[in-house]
């Protein structure tokens, strides 16, 4: 598969859908390009979201990020993320009692916006242990590791209660050549070892599709194959947007590097339409 210019490809969609860390930005700031690149897009009228597996923030947060690495054009109405996915579903599921959470303060803002109280899991205790109705795994901050996991485990071991995973990114890129693991891959560590199924929200479960397809078709009539994904992990970004049935481009400029692409394209049988060095044109 050829390395194509991302200009090359746009002219054969309406709407793009770009995920944030490794697409719009990464661990040494805005993409190159990455401006100029949606100064393009708009000027040519085509419509574009942020879908983030990113459950560390709020949409408004997540947009002054984006806003302060100098991506000017962000609004938080632009952003959406596996965070807002699991609001829905809590508000809907959970109508009383406490939400227990790994993760930072500012990620538990999720769970608030849905009407919930929260508590974070190393305040879980003998007193308040059955006042818990859920548990939520939205960041791989804002927590001791060590402590709180083996306090999740124990949760999950004494009440039957729903668990929900707000990202489901396994490893992020802290530099280029090395990760971090993400909350996804907690998730999977603590599921073994409960041995009970978990609810993932975010890419490559297509809630987060759907809702960024209804929101352009509020807007305008479109269809399917008129939006592009933009993703740099084949297991999520591309899997997802393949899932949904619209097209699909990677790019090189986060987990996915270029020397390893083909090959792992090969070994997951995950097939993006395109692939692109960066979103610059
Ligand atoms: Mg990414």
């Amino acid at each position: 598969m050829k390395i194509k210019p991302f200009e090359s490809i746009l002219s054969n969609y309406k709407a793009v859908f770009f995920d944030s860390y490794g697409v719009l930005k990464n661990y040494n700031g805005l993409i190159k390009g990455g401006e100029e690149t949606i100064k393009y897009l708009e000027e040519k009228g085509i419509q574009w979201l942020v879908l983030t597996n990113d459950a560390s923030r709020s949409p408004i947060q997540l947009a002054d990020k984006l806003r302060v690495a100098g991506l000017k054009a962000i609004s938080s109405e632009k952003m959406i993320s596996s965070g807002m996915m699991a609001r829905e579903f809590l508000r809907s599921k959970v109508r009383v009692g406490k939400v227990a959470y790994l993760g930072t303060e500012a990620s538990a803002h999720y769970i608030e916006a849905a009407g919930l109280e929260t508590i974070p899991v190393r305040y879980i205790n003998s007193n308040n242990i059955e006042e818990i109705n859920a548990l939520v795994l939205l960041d791989d901050e804002g927590f001791d590791w060590f402590r709180d996991i083996n306090k999740a485990i124990n949760l999950l071991l004494k009440r039957n209660i729903p668990t929900i995973i707000a990202n489901t990114d396994k490893k992020y890129p802290v530099s280029r050549e090395e990760v971090a693991i993400a909350i996804g891959g907690v998730a999977n560590l603590i599921e073994t070892v409960v041995r009970k199924r978990f609810i993932r929200f975010g890419k490559p479960d297509s809630q987060m599709f759907m809702y960024a397809f209804q929101q352009l078709r509020n807007q305008n009539e479109i269809a399917k194959h008129e939006i592009l994904m933009v993703g740099d992990t084949l297991q999520t970004d591309i899997m997802g947007g393949n899932k949904f049935g619209i097209d699909t481009a990677l790019v090189l400029t986060g987990n996915t590097l270029k020397e390893r692409a083909k090959n792992d394209i090969k070994s997951y049988g995950i097939i993006p339409n395109y692939i692109c060095e960066s979103i610059a044109i």
